[in-house]
């Protein structure tokens, strides 16, 4: 049923999908009241000191936790193309052959330099209309048919389908960028998907990833906090069995609500950790092996996950920057544009090796 109430299934989901971010807000408004404006109180009248440092640490935490999660919901992930839903979409996938003076052209490239950009590939073709061009070399506004007939919506594509021909979206009638795939919920192609969360009603992807990753740390810092200061507050144990404890209801239901929560998040901090460790997006990290257009024309398979790999330190820099005081402040400081991403070296070698 693509329609209900004059809705589309699409806008459906998204309105409803607002639900779980009213629960966040719910569980944080009440976190924040019950510690500052119930707890707090009560540490005040035995050590003010103590009060006043709970206070600021509480506020330290919750700060950047609530800035990361504002702005991951509300960050677009990035697309190929920003379709507009009346945008009628293309059912007819086209085809690119190259041409021979395509193929000699890229099989005169340096191997050391990897795969030729497209728009040297295309450069020598008169022919091509270089029309509508954006800065990133993509078209910003739907194909023609010449111009996808002669391939010139990418300046520059590592991956191909299976077959060898250039990703294409056919729900979106556009190209698929490297590492872009197409979200079902939202119904468009995300730069860099990493996953779309229903806590977020939006997709983790390119523009909005290491908002989401200081989101899952402060957010775990935050409760981490909440539950170690009221854990040791906590009283007589058996009183705090009985949900009432010395410190009252709702401080014991933020005790143990904040520690169900820490743990749930250091296991997803962990998992992202190692993800952004090895330049990873959680859907590269399931899938099999990827074909990469090698110059000469041939296909070669890298294996899942390692294309991207640059290293620790260097992949670390691609989600949060080269200006390391900025990798904790939720600010947008991911190297590229999501369309096109540096590669490791020593993998495309061995693909040329084996080819
Ligand atoms: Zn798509
Ligand atoms: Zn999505």
């Amino acid at each position: 049923m693509y329609h209900l109430f004059g809705c589309t299934r699409r806008r459906c989901i998204k309105t409803v999908g607002v639900l779980p971010i009213l629960l966040v807000l719910v569980l944080v408004v009440w976190s924040y009241y019950a510690y500052v404006f119930i707890f707090c109180p009560q540490i005040y009248t035995t050590s003010p000191l103590q009060a006043a440092s709970y206070l600021l640490l509480c506020h330290a935490f919750l700060v950047p936790f609530a800035w990361s999660y504002y702005l991951v919901v509300v960050t677009s992930p990035g697309h190929p193309l920003q379709m507009d839903e009346t945008t009628p979409a293309c059912e007819t996938v086209i085809d690119i052959p190259l041409s021979d003076g395509l193929r000699r052209d890229v099989s005169s490239s340096s191997l050391d330099n990897g795969p030729p950009p497209l728009a040297h590939m295309y450069a020598n073709e008169a022919a091509v209309p270089l029309t509508r061009s954006n800065d990133r070399g993509y078209e910003d506004v739907a194909l023609g048919s010449a111009e996808v007939a002669h391939g010139i919506a990418g300046n520059r594509s590592l991956e191909v389908k299976s077959d060898g021909k250039r990703r294409y979206c056919n729900k979106c009638a556009n190209w698929k960028p490297d590492r872009t795939h197409h979200c079902s919920v939202c119904g468009i192609c995300v730069l860099k998907l990493d996953h779309h969360c229903p806590w977020l009603n939006n997709c983790v992807g390119f523009y909005n990833y290491k908002f989401f990753f200081l989101f899952i740390l402060y957010g775990v810092l935050y409760c981490l906090f909440l539950f170690v200061t009221l854990a040791l507050n906590i009283g007589n144990f058996n009183d705090f069995l009985m949900g009432i404890g010395t410190m009252g209801f709702q401080p014991t239901f933020i005790l143990i609500v904040s520690g169900v929560f820490a743990l749930c998040l250091l296991i997803f901090l962990g998992v992202h950790l190692h993800l952004v460790l090895s330049n990873k997006s959680t859907i590269e990290s399931m899938e099999g092996d990827r074909r990469v257009r090698l110059p000469d024309g041939s296909i070669g398979t890298a294996p899942s996950g390692n294309l991207y790999d640059l290293g620790t330190r260097q992949n670390l820099v691609q989600v949060f920057g080269k200006r390391w005081q900025l990798w904790l402040v939720p600010v947008h400081s991911s190297i590229g544009d999501g369309h096109h991403f540096p590669y490791n070296r020593n993998v495309y070698r061995n693909l040329l090796a084996e080819a």
